[in-house]
């Protein structure tokens, strides 16, 4: 009964959290996980939970293509969770983990929107469901400040992310998803593959290729809708 009663609390505060990160800037989520350091354990719980019921993690996706790169490649894993990429892919290829919190040595602590790297250093940045924060643009083109020219970057992000209010059909999807790919166009990542295959999730894969002026004045930020997990 008590077991019970702590998970139904634990799904409640994973929910609450969840919806704090989706709904508030970076800076904020920064905050909150410094203020309580323990909110991250409960989050990352929660979340390993959700996604374990999903036929497919996006994580080991990723995995699978990077292993493809040349050894070496330099890997930035954005909001890396428990660091899978890293402590899958080191020391063969060289992957910086970046996160709000550590939780275990391969984790940096960043706010994906201003991370510890110089320009033009990565062959490869990830964005495995972690584009959270209403400010998460920024997240994108710290991305392309430290991707190399022509670097890539694959984003995964929950399907329902893309839907517009009135709910999840396809078509309003497929809406969302071709707002989200104009908007990375507009700050300089053109599309190379994309896969909504997945129940679950969509996959992105963009290259970083040089800006025209044009372009430049005509910057829009992406707009994702907040993934709400449902009650346990
Ligand atoms: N990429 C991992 C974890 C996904 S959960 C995986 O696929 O397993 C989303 C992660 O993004 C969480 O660990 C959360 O703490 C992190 N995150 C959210 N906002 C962030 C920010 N501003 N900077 C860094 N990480 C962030």
């Amino acid at each position: 009964m008590q077991a019970k009663f702590r998970a139904k609390l634990e799904s409640g505060q994973f929910r609450w959290l969840n919806e704090q990160l989706y709904t508030k800037s970076s800076e904020d989520a920064v905050k909150l996980f410094a203020d309580t350091p323990k909110l991250f354990d409960v989050y990352h719980k929660g979340f390993e939970l959700q996604v374990e019921k999903w036929p497919l993690n996006p994580v080991n996706v990723i995995i699978k293509r990077l292993k493809k790169l040349p050894e070496k490649s330099s890997i930035g894993d954005f909001g890396c969770g428990n660091a899978l990429i890293a402590r899958t892919l080191s020391p063969k290829w060289i992957v910086h983990s970046f996160d709000l919190a550590e939780t275990n040595e391969f984790v940096t602590v960043a706010n994906s929107a201003s991370v510890p790297l110089q320009d033009q250093v990565l062959d490869v940045a990830v964005f495995c469901l972690s584009l959270m924060g209403i400010d998460f643009h920024r997240f994108i083109e710290e991305a392309r400040r430290v991707l190399k020219p022509n670097g890539l970057l694959i984003v995964a992000e929950v399907k329902s992310r893309f839907g517009n209010e009135a709910g999840s059909s396809e078509e309003s999807m497929l809406g969302g998803i071709k707002e989200f790919k104009r908007s990375l166009g507009n700050i300089g990542f053109k599309l190379e593959q994309e896969d909504t295959s997945n129940t679950m999730f969509v996959m992105f894969q963009f290259r970083k290729i040089e800006l025209t002026d044009k372009k430049q004045s005509n910057q829009q930020s992406a707009v994702l809708k907040a993934c709400i997990y449902k009650r346990r």
